[in-house]
């Protein structure tokens, strides 16, 4: 076990992590969103596994992870004793990264070209994704294009995948800007007949929930800064 040896400290640290996570559940609920519609995934990265095994004491399962190393890293080491946790997969994925992440994988939310799709196909055939949608404009951010998102999500099912939704992440802008963003989303999986929506962050959640957001990913309002994103478990 990692984490403080002091049972002080470490009892600080689990009332801490208790009061931020009963801020953001109040942030959900301010919003318009119900618990349990809307759920929570913790974004893990950068986050020591120590804390991440109190996220689990205080009732969080859902965990995002955005690189394959960390990923399995984590799953492989002391969280393996809790078999009840869910890893998504949240950020940007290279093929040849696909066969190790595949036996942790609960849900591949960040498949954006049928090239990937293809290879989570082959390691975890019949696996559920979710597309990423490109709502910015911004390249680095991944995700297709929305004019091209009906075609992506025929091509995953034609691999055989289960497509459950889609996510996105929301552009920089005014909460105007942003929310109609996340509406454009909303719009295109109504149209798709796709019933998650993966939208909504530390600092986006309100607008995402408000445009029915039905699972937001957030990481440093739960935990706070994070060290060097892909530094744990390296
Ligand atoms: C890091 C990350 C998040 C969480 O961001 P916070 O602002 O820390 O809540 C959510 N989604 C994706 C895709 C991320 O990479």
């Amino acid at each position: 076990m990692t984490g403080p040896a002091d049972p002080a400290e470490a009892a600080g640290e689990l009332a801490d992590l208790r009061r931020r996570l009963d801020q953001v559940r109040a942030r959900i609920v301010d919003a318009g969103g119900e618990l349990g519609v809307v759920r929570l995934l913790a974004v893990s990265k950068g986050v020591d596994p120590h804390r991440l095994a109190m996220a689990h004491q205080l009732g969080l399962r859902d965990l995002g992870e955005s690189y394959a190393q960390e990923l399995v890293a984590k799953a492989e080491g002391e969280l393996a004793e809790h078999p009840d946790l869910r890893w998504h997969f949240i950020g940007r994925l290279q093929r040849n990264k696909v066969r190790l992440v595949a036996p942790f994988v609960h849900l591949w939310q960040s498949v954006d070209r049928l090239s990937l799709a293809g290879e989570v196909a082959r390691r975890a055939p019949g696996a559920r994704v979710l597309v990423q949608v490109n709502v910015s404009g911004a390249d680095q951010q991944g995700g297709v294009p929305p004019e091209r998102v009906a075609a992506t999500v025929e091509g995953c099912r034609d691999l055989g995948l289960d497509v459950v939704g889609l996510m996105a992440i929301g552009p920089q802008g005014t909460s105007q800007e942003v929310r109609a963003a996340f509406g454009r989303v909303r719009a295109l999986a109504d149209q798709l007949q796709l019933p998650e929506r993966s939208m909504g962050m530390s600092g986006d959640l309100e607008q995402a929930v408000a445009e029915g957001s039905t699972m937001v990913r957030v990481g440093t309002a739960l935990f706070g800064p994070r060290r060097d994103a892909g530094a744990v478990g390296k």
